[in-house]
């Protein structure tokens, strides 16, 4: 199969719609990562997502849905505090999971009773999500355990000769994964850290929880039990504190031979005298845009990645760490 990277237009519109009305599958850029999207109703073509990415069969997938959608149409018992989230994040790197209708395939869920729901900003996923007209199920575009991909050449580089279309919508801006938020209880509980923060959503709604997994409970957010977000070269990952040993170990690497780099953030970069860097940039929200392009970068021209975690752990750095410790095993 040819696969054809095409900037978002009326043809390649079309295009995608006639693939996704056949039962194929087509790559979107989102504000977050690039997305592998099949019409939420088709369950073949949704369990060819699946089957593309090598993808777990316990992982559900996001539907994604164009801001005037009426949500009653796949979820039920929406709580009060998700429309105050939803005024205030929406549309955006926020997904929320309610009671599902069950009218979409059984396989986006995985079986499960509850759907996620998600309502992206990105000017071509929205136009993208109105001109199919269809619930878009989809995960990110890339194979199952593999960084993420935020560039149409990252999902090229991952599924080339596997789909047949790309739409092109450059950057994505955010760099990691939606906030995944269960909005199925009385207070709302985040089940995957992103871009939009617990402390962000307490602010609107004045309780916000964060699951964490008990000894023998069941996972309530499947996919966050797998490893992710790998590069295909070595890494470790050094506390902020542990700088100056990371910056040792670099040079004992290079001195050895080794391709080592060291990913840390524009502080950090300033302190240090080696030449390899992967530089992550200054600000938070720097740092989660640049994290899966910087480990792109990196698994192609080093045998061994250096991470320093930020100084900072909370607000988005939650959502980076979470990354930043699945990536670097
Ligand atoms: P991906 O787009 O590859 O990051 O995968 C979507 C993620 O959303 C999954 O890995 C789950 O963690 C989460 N998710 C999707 N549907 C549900 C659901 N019904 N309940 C809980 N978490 C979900
Ligand atoms: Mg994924």
């Amino acid at each position: 199969m040819k696969t054809q990277i095409l900037q978002i237009d009326e043809h390649s519109l079309r295009l995608a719609k006639k693939i996704l009305t056949d039962g194929g599958v087509v790559a979107f850029p989102t504000e977050t990562v690039y997305g592998l999207a099949a019409n939420a109703y088709d369950s073949a073509a949704v369990e060819s997502i699946f089957s593309i990415k090598g993808r777990p069969n316990d992982n559900p997938l996001i539907v994604h849905v164009h801001t005037d959608y009426d949500l009653s149409e796949l979820v039920t018992d929406i709580p009060e505090y998700s429309q105050l989230l939803a005024k205030a994040f929406l549309p955006g790197p926020l997904t929320m999971v309610y009671k599902s209708k069950q009218r979409v395939s059984a396989a986006v869920s995985c079986g499960m009773d509850t759907l996620a729901i998600r309502i992206p900003s990105h000017e071509g996923a929205q136009r993208f999500l109105r001109y199919v007209d269809m619930p878009i199920a989809a995960p990110s575009a890339n194979v199952s355990k593999h960084v993420s991909p935020v560039t149409a050449g990252h999902v090229y580089d991952d599924l080339n000769g596997k789909i047949s279309l790309i739409l092109d919508g450059g950057k994505c801006v955010g760099g990691i994964e939606s906030t995944v938020l269960d909005c199925t209880n009385e207070a709302p509980c985040v089940l995957r850290s992103g871009l939009v923060t617990r402390e962000m959503i307490a602010a609107v709604v004045g309780e916000c929880d964060e699951y964490v997994m008990k000894d023998g409970e069941r996972v309530r957010s499947p996919g966050m039990k797998y490893k992710h977000y790998s590069p295909k070269c070595q890494t470790v990952l050094f506390n902020f504190d542990n700088k100056a040993e990371a910056f040792k170990y670099y040079h004992e690497k290079i001195s050895a031979g080794v391709a080592a780099y060291l990913m840390c953030d524009d502080s950090v970069v300033q302190e240090f005298d080696g030449k390899n860097i992967l530089n992550l940039g200054k600000t938070e929200n720097e740092i989660a845009a640049n994290l899966y392009d910087k480990l792109r970068e990196g698994e192609r021209v080093a045998d061994l990645i250096i991470a320093i975690a930020p100084q900072k752990q909370d607000g988005v750095m939650v959502g980076v760490m979470n990354r930043m410790k699945k990536a670097f095993g």
